[in-house]
């Protein structure tokens, strides 16, 4: 239902439920955030509220890079094994997802048969298993890699512990922004989340990735070539 994606010189945990909060009027049943700190991925969800989610995380959560979901079930009841982020099995890999997988059910079997050990019932959980098994030298690959195995609808972004300096992102039937600001970068699924930040976005197309560094980030195809998409300003009326 509602991305939300930070990487700069702040802490992440704020500014990802402050946009989470911005998000919440679309509705949502769960929500949750991973920040890439000193201990790897620090994951953190919950059934409910997005003031649910403050309550429960820990007072240091320290980490400048992070990504958080509210989520709007679609596969697998509202709960909190179903909630968004989604990791792959050796911690590395975070995923948010809005949208639907199509072929999810016949993924989580191929990836059962490979010895994977499911956590939930959703369909996004198949995509931090496809990412992190990609064996791709770089994160943006290992995307492009398991985005390709998947038909259906996704706004994804993405974190890898062994790549904390971006997140990865990709589009294709659910809107998806960057906001550029002063070597932070912020990632939405809606302008709302991005507005308090910056006026500076790129808006992804569908069959669009980005690779969003604190001070930049490149747009491509599935066949890796760059799209230069520039940013444009947005002008809302406070
Ligand atoms: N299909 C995914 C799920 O059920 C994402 C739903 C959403 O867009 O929030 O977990």
């Amino acid at each position: 239902c509602g991305i939300v994606g930070y990487i700069g010189g702040q802490n992440a945990a704020p500014i990802l439920i402050e946009g989470l909060t911005r998000l919440e009027y679309r509705g949502y049943d769960s929500a949750g955030i991973s920040v890439l700190g000193g201990k790897g991925a620090q994951v953190h969800r919950i059934v409910g509220r997005v003031r649910n989610l403050t309550a429960a995380l820990p007072k240091r959560l320290a980490g400048k890079v992070g990504i958080g979901h509210t989520r709007w079930a679609t596969h697998g009841p509202a709960t909190e094994a179903n909630a968004h982020p989604h990791v792959s099995e050796d911690g590395r890999i975070s995923v948010v997802h809005n949208g639907i997988i199509d072929n999810a059910d016949a993924l989580r079997e191929q990836l059962t048969q490979a010895g994977v050990t499911l956590s939930s019932e959703t369909d996004t959980e198949v995509l931090a298993h496809l990412i992190a098994r990609s064996g791709a030298k770089t994160l943006e690959d290992a995307v492009v890699e398991a985005v390709s195995r998947v038909t259906g609808t996704y706004a994804i972004a993405v974190t890898d512990t062994e790549h904390p300096d971006r997140v990865v992102v990709a589009r294709n039937g659910s809107p998806l922004i960057i906001g550029v600001g002063d070597r932070e970068m912020f990632v939405a699924s809606d302008l709302s989340a991005l507005v308090r930040h910056t006026s500076q976005v790129v808006h992804l197309d569908d069959g669009e990735f980005a690779s969003v560094s604190a001070t930049g980030y490149r747009t491509f195809t599935v066949d890796e070539s760059d799209t230069g998409k520039a940013a444009t300003a947005i002008d809302i009326q406070a």
